[in-house]
């Protein structure tokens, strides 16, 4: 038997980033009209923020990698651009990266996807790749792209990759170009590409997306509402995301899913990881909370990651949910949610203002069970309706030797999750000891695609 011991000692809450998404690149072989990192040969943004297109080089890079690894272990790690296969030391740094037990997943347009780059990035040890896909019509996706052929290739990239067997996640970015075809997405993304997980995300007034942003609050609501029916429909069957629409918990309470599970984060930070459970790197090594907020920290080139997620005044502040303005500090919800911040700083300039896309009514939920939350921790809502992430557990049964090394496939943030649902599982079945057995027979039972599993 083996215990499967948590692997920080430190305490919870906002003690280090879950998943870091780390720009590589402004280089790009699209130019997207929503670009967030006005990424590519053709720069729109004027303001200071954008000015320094400096890119880290492989050592400086391999450095950042061991303070990630250092600081925040198995750290989920997004390498993303820009199109971040056109870095020639891309399987230098993916390699790295593996090598220091971090989780790299490569953020890529799939236009480049061959047979033989999906092999050596899995050689690499790259765990998955997530692909855009924003329209059924093949036009209509290299119009937003501006690249003729992307849909072609990207489409192509996924049968790829499902042939060499590199999990993959499918993103939609929502927007006037596809507010009538979200759930056909969904289909498409399921059914011709084998899709295990498809994020729908929202544009963010930031980079490029600042020209593009054509979303109401109204329209924004819509598609919270269709996503929860696409959600619903893929039950069991292809994990459904809301990305940047920490709102999302609205929705979930004005359709009554009292049975509805939500996601928390240990320390009290639901909705918006931003800074709490959440980082982004640009090129040059910039540190911001999110990377679709173009505020930072400091540079990694002079300071360290800790300094800069322990102290600096951008990542402590952002945390203070009770400093937020407007309609979300009165919030009953600013726990579960907290409004974008991105958002609120793109379309407000105030990084603590409330999410201009909103429409809810502060108060009208107040009490809900679903957003009751007990303990120091953020631990349990009732009915044990919430995932809590970040909470690390140690087992309290057995565990056979090969079960628990199975655990250590799941990322470190998730783990303890994780062993509490399996342990559960086993006790609600009579059982005193978790075998390989079990935990596949629970595996079967979810969608979840192996680079999560
Ligand atoms: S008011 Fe702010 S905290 Fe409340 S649901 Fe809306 S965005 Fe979230
Ligand atoms: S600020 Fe929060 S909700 Fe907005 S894009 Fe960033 S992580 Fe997502």
């Amino acid at each position: 038997m083996t215990a499967i011991a948590p692997a920080m000692s430190r305490a919870e809450g906002f003690a280090r980033p879950y998943v870091v998404s780390w720009n590589l690149t402004y280089r790009c072989n699209l130019a997207c009209e929503h670009c967030y990192l006005d990424a590519g040969a053709a720069p729109q943004v004027g303001t200071e923020n954008f000015a320094d297109r400096s890119e880290l080089g492989t050592e400086e890079c391999f450095k950042v990698i061991d303070e990630i690894a250092a600081f925040a272990p198995e750290c989920v790690t997004i390498l993303t651009g820009g199109e971040p296969l056109l870095r020639r030391d891309i399987l230098e740094i993916v390699k790295r990266a593996s090598e220091r037990g971090l989780w790299v997943v490569v953020g890529t347009n799939g236009v480049k996807i061959t047979e033989n780059v999906a092999k050596r990035l899995a050689e690499a040890g790259a765990r998955g790749l997530s692909l855009s896909l924003d329209a059924l019509d093949p036009d209509r996706h290299d119009g937003f792209r501006k690249v003729r052929g992307a849909w072609t290739n990207t489409v192509a990239g996924a049968a790829i990759l499902n042939r060499t067997g590199l999990p993959f996640i499918v993103q939609t970015t929502a927007g006037s170009h596809n507010l009538g075809e979200l759930e056909a997405i969904a289909d498409f993304a399921y059914e011709r590409l084998a899709a295990k997980v498809w994020n729908l995300y929202f544009l963010v007034p930031t980079g490029r997306g600042q020209f593009v942003s054509d979303m109401n609050p109204a329209q924004y609501d819509e598609v919270l509402s269709a996503l929860h029916h696409i959600q619903k429909k893929y039950a069991k069957r292809m994990l459904v995301n809301a990305k940047c629409a920490p709102h999302y918990i609205k929705t979930v309470l004005e359709n009554g899913d009292a049975g509805s599970r939500i996601r928390i984060y240990s320390g009290g930070a639901g909705g918006c990881p931003a800074g709490t459970h959440y980082m982004g790197i640009r090129p040059n090594g910039d540190v911001t909370p999110c990377p679709y907020l173009p505020v930072f920290a400091g540079s990694l080139r002079n300071a360290s990651l800790s300094e800069l997620w322990n102290s600096s005044e951008l990542f402590t502040g952002i945390r203070q949910r009770t400093s937020l303005g407007g309609r979300c500090g009165e919030c009953e919800m600013n726990g579960h949610c907290g409004g974008c911040r991105a958002r609120a700083f793109g379309m407000t300039g105030d990084l603590m203002s409330e999410d201009p896309l909103c429409t809810h009514t502060p108060g009208r939920f107040a009490g809900a069970p679903l957003l009751v939350m007990r303990g120091p921790a953020f631990a349990q809502t009732p009915g044990g309706t919430a995932i809590e992430y970040g909470r690390e557990t140690a087992t309290t049964i057995a565990w056979d030797d090969a079960a628990a090394e199975r655990m250590k496939k799941i990322p470190m943030f998730v783990r303890g999750m994780v062993i509490r649902a399996v342990e559960e599982s086993c006790r609600n079945n009579g059982l005193d000891r978790v075998t390989i057995e079990q935990l596949e027979r629970i595996r079967a039972r979810m969608p979840t695609p192996k680079m999560f599993s």
